[in-house]
């Protein structure tokens, strides 16, 4: 059998928009996906369904799987044929054992490939506006390591010896445990008790924390703070710049905590303008949705999509879906005729729009009803043929209403949508835990999913009461059916129009 491949990846410090597309098409392609603590959870989900996915993770205090055992772990996948990706935190050569188990791989004639990643200091940097040099006063930077043994009393690292360096920055990795004592004798080698220094907690995500003072101050205020790991210390004078070019933490959702209710399928453009709002996204995976074509109606349209005017779609799935069937059949666009698109909201037009087809109709808000009102005043539905594709989930109004224009409508069913379990799933624990500042419904059916889990999603006592966001009037009246309380709505169903409003409630 042939050997298979190692591939050790940095995942990066945390923020997806800031993994490697190499790492990226890796997970996407691997047999086994092997995986630390602090990897985020939503890198997991990239891998296909049938990839093995194994947890190696360690968290401070609790046990986690031998180094050797990782190590074994890989080469027995790799010697079975299979593509295995070692995910691993930020870089994997920085503070992450990677030189160890590529040794393991070189040693057993394993073939690999090392992908670097983001590394947590530089994502530290970057987030809390600290350049990590600087003409003039920073001309060196230094990775170390704070993470010591904590049954040894003394320290093995010379921190005296690093406090004596000019113009230096020191970057320090799992430090926290040790942050006094760290300070202290970096001071006691030389280092001058004022100079500039920070902690920067959960660097590049939503729920970043940064506390900037002295090397005299810092670990009063952190204890102050409570900030702990994962954490990167910095001490030098380029934290003075901090206040200056601080961006990240002075944007408008920075800091607030914000449940979603897409699903995993759908491409997740509200978590992302979230999050390039500053929040921190909790996507809880109510709904799924699945493939499930119709094939009769299937194959009766694909033969003959000639006679067809319209193909029309609601959703960003439907036109995945389409599409995968498509090229199944066909090696060549123009099999689609002279067939003209309709659809829904600028996320499914998005999905269309990729394939280099124009989206020749299309509805200004994002519900069923106006897209009927779009295509009826393109005055060419009267006899015309109309593909509608469809969920198991869609009503039937926009069908109705193009039917009583005249069209000829074949419905093409492509998916259904199924509700998932949460009571095993983080996100969801997340929330239960700490709660939210506020949970977005964009669509009818994600109310209908909520209330279902209602009783899985029950919120601890001390957690925080989320405010209830919704899109539209539609959303609005099934939240009411539920007795759930609207704490802001949408000026248009849209999902800028939704963030707008939820930021001016949270002001
Ligand atoms: N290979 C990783 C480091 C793993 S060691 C890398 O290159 O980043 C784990 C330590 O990394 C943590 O204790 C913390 O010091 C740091 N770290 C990882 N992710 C971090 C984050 N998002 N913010 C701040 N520090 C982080």
């Amino acid at each position: 059998m042939k050997t298979g491949k190692v591939y050790l990846v940095g995942a990066g410090p945390g923020d997806l928009g800031l993994v490697t597309f190499r790492a990226k098409e890796l997970i996407t392609q691997a047999d086994v996906l092997v995986y630390d603590y602090l990897v985020h959870p939503e890198l997991v989900k990239w891998c296909r369904p049938e990839c093995e996915v194994v947890y190696v993770g360690k968290q401070a205090g609790f046990h986690s799987v031998p180094q050797e055992e990782i190590e074994a772990l890989l080469v027995k996948h790799a010697k079975a044929g299979k593509h295995v990706v070692r995910l691993k935190s930020g870089d994997p050569f920085v503070f992450g054992r990677g030189g160890e188990e590529a040794r393991t791989l070189a040693k057993d004639d394993i073939p690999f490939e090392v992908v670097p990643g983001v590394t947590a200091a530089l994502a530290a940097g970057a987030y809390a506006g600290i350049p990590l040099t600087h003409r003039n006063t920073s001309s060196s930077l230094v990775f170390l390591t704070g993470h010591e043994d904590p049954k040894k009393h003394e320290l093995q690292i010379d921190w005296r010896s690093f406090g004596a360096l000019k113009n230096t920055t020191l970057a320090i990795y799992m430090g926290m445990g040790h942050l006094r004592q760290i300070t202290t004798e970096l001071i006691a080698g030389g280092l001058d008790p004022k100079t500039p220094a920070a902690v920067v907690q959960w660097a590049s995500l939503g729920r970043q924390r940064s506390v900037t003072g002295t090397a005299a101050t810092l670990a009063d205020l952190v204890e102050k703070e409570k900030l702990g790991s994962p954490a990167i210390i910095f001490i030098g004078e380029v934290v003075a710049h901090h206040e200056a070019i601080d961006w990240f933490e002075h944007l408008p959702l920075f800091g607030r905590r914000i449940a979603i209710t897409r699903t995993r399928d759908q491409n997740s453009e509200l978590r992302q303008k979230l999050e390039a709002l500053g929040a921190e996204v909790l996507e809880l995976p109510l709904i799924r949705v699945v493939k499930d074509v119709a094939k009769e109606n299937l194959f009766d349209i694909f033969s003959e999509f000639g006679s067809y005017d319209w193909i029309v779609f609601t959703s960003s799935n439907g036109v995945r879906f389409f599409f995968e069937e498509f090229f199944r059949i066909y090696d060549d666009i123009r099999a689609l005729g002279g067939l003209r698109f309709a659809c829904v909201g600028d996320a499914t037009a998005k999905a269309i729009e990729a394939h280099r087809i124009k989206v020749e109709c299309k509805s200004t808000t994002a519900t069923a009803d106006t897209l009927a009102d779009a295509l009826i005043a393109t005055d060419s539905l009267d006899s015309a043929k109309v593909i509608v594709v469809t969920g198991n989930l869609n009503r039937d109004t926009l069908v109705k209403k193009i039917e009583a224009a005249g069209g000829i409508v074949d419905k093409l069913p492509l998916y259904r949508t199924e509700k998932t379990d949460l009571a095993h799933d983080a996100t969801a624990d997340d929330f239960r835990v700490r709660g939210a500042d506020a949970i977005l419904f964009a669509s009818s059916s994600a109310v209908n999913s909520y209330s279902e889990k209602a009783k899985s999603l029950k919120l601890a006592d001390d957690a925080k009461r989320p405010l209830i966001g919704s899109i539209g009037k539609q959303t609005s009246e099934t939240l009411k059916e539920y007795k759930l309380p609207i704490a802001f709505e949408a000026k248009t169903p849209s999902l800028d129009a939704l963030i707008e409003a939820l930021i001016k409630k949270l002001k």
